[in-house]
């Protein structure tokens, strides 16, 4: 039924569009000029999407939404780090590595016009032995007469090469009819998936130094029971599962965490690799802040990641022993105007080092998760609207007044809402929203999403 202006399919569609759930993802892994951004761009259909960013500055977003045929995905973009710094072997390695961990298929983009090289047969080595599924695009093949150097690239035996054009779109929509194909309905790590009584996933990611295998050890110490194995899941080798408050928890990639020895070159690169890697197969991202230390841009990468990947959150601020008042005065003053974007996360104040509230650490967890997970009735939605919009009407703007008509919870984990509006809502407008409806509902520790539908 219509309801205020809205046809039933439209709001059947914005639902189904807001309230997807995991969505499978997809790796676009290459040498440096391929045309890997070239091709994610295309992909994504957004060209400003993926900014050609300053060598040595690590980008922030790491998955973008995509659609072809219907079927929505995501794209893991592995470009743009700081591939000097490793040598370019290494860089595109550990890219490919990190690629195979973080997606459910690979596209594989090799330059026809250059062929096959020595750094990408290293690669092809990874992604076989990893066993997912790889589509093979030979790129710039701008016209026909480049196809015979997208047939040469057989040779990788990956299967049949789709030559393409990324910068022209030619052979782009047979290629991804193949990456559909390749590509499973929901991600390998589907939240829950394990069935019920499935561990919960929990990352702990943080800059290198500020103590995430101290933290693991301490917690992992104290009371720990391995369980080694567990009927009707798989065990990734670098997971662990850890018994915490009679809970088990998995945590996810400690292998990382307890590198005792960092690189030195590129230890950042490898570092935000695996950081991006474990969120995507975490529920909770547990971010850990060194309090001896001033918050920094890392830190505010780190987070933008989880709150993007759309990941419940618990803030840890480590090594809590070494503030003096001084100190501690300051921090309170940093954390309010630094972390603002989390200002809804749970926060422990913990020593790794001392054992200081370790305690803490898994009712935060499982309040993060509890507000990841929240579902709001659509009737009590609709009467908080309501009222919002009685008490605190949208500014009037060119003689008109949009209003907020009704709205619905399209999702959780994180919680997802729609709104159908008679006009266009102001940013601020909508700021104002979601903190009311935090206020309202909770919503502790995670990120929520609200888009907006304006009645034509
Ligand atoms: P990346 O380093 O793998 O992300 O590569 P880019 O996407 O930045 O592309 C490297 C260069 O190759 C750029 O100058 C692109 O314009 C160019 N390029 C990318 N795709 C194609 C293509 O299909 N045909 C041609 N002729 N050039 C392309
Ligand atoms: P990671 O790189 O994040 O895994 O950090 P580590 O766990 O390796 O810790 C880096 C350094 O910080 C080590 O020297 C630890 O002993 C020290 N550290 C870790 N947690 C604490 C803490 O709570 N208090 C103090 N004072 N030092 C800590």
């Amino acid at each position: 039924a219509a309801q205020e202006g809205f046809d039933a399919e439209e709001i059947a569609g914005a639902l189904d569009e807001a309230g997807h759930g995991p969505l499978p993802r997809l790796a676009v892994v290459g040498r440096p000029n391929v045309g890997k951004s070239t091709l994610v761009n295309r992909i994504i259909g957004r060209r400003e999407a993926v900014v050609q960013d300053k060598p040595g500055v690590t980008r922030d977003r790491v998955t973008y939404e995509a659609e072809w045929a219907g079927r929505r995905f995501k794209v893991v973009d592995t470009g743009g780090w700081e591939q000097d710094v490793l040598g370019l072997d290494a860089s595109v390695a550990a890219q490919a590595e990190y690629a195979i961990e973080a997606s459910d298929a690979v596209v594989f983009v090799v330059d026809a016009t250059v062929g096959a090289t020595d750094t990408d047969e290293a690669v092809v080595k990874l992604l076989r032995r990893s066993g997912k599924p790889v589509v093979l695009c030979a790129n710039k093949v701008d016209g026909q007469s480049g196809e015979a150097d997208a047939a040469a690239l057989w040779s990788l035996g990956l299967g049949e090469p789709h030559p393409i054009s990324a910068l022209h779109g030619r052979g782009t929509g047979d290629m991804l009819d193949a990456v559909l194909e390749a590509l499973p309905d929901a991600p390998a790590q589907t939240f829950g998936a394990a069935g019920a009584g499935g561990p919960r996933r929990i990352a702990l990611i943080g800059r290198p130094n500020v103590g995430k295998s101290s933290l693991l050890n301490k917690v992992a110490n104290e009371e720990r029971v391995v369980v080694n194995e567990l009927a009707g899941t798989t065990r990734d080798p670098v997971d662990e599962l850890i018994e915490l408050g009679g809970v088990t928890w998995k945590f996810i990639d400690t292998a990382g965490i307890r590198r005792r020895v960092h690189l030195q070159e590129g230890a950042d690169y490898y570092a935000s690799l695996r950081t991006a890697a474990a969120v995507e197969k975490a529920e909770v991202a547990v971010i850990l802040i060194d309090s001896s230390e001033s918050i920094s841009v890392q830190d505010q990468r780190i987070i933008t990641m989880a709150v993007d990947a759309g990941r419940a959150i618990v803030l840890a601020m480590n090594k809590w022993d070494t503030l003096d008042e001084e100190r501690r005065y300051y921090l309170e003053r940093e954390i309010e105007t630094e972390l603002g974007q989390i200002a809804w996360a749970p926060r422990v104040n913990v020593s790794a080092r001392t054992g200081r509230h370790m305690e803490k650490l898994v009712p935060a967890i499982e309040t993060a998760l509890a507000g990841w997970e929240t579902r709001v009735p659509t009737g009590r939605l609709n009467a908080f609207l309501g009222e919002i919009v009685a008490s605190h009407p949208h500014p009037i703007r060119g003689g008109k007044q949009p209003r907020i008509l009704f709205g619905t919870q399209a999702g959780t984990k994180p919680p997802r809402f729609v709104l159908f509006a008679s006009g266009f809502l102001e940013a601020g407008y909508r700021r104002f929203v979601e903190r009311r409806l935090r206020e309202e509902f909770g919503f502790e520790g995670t990120p929520i999403h609200i888009s907006v539908r304006v009645r034509e």
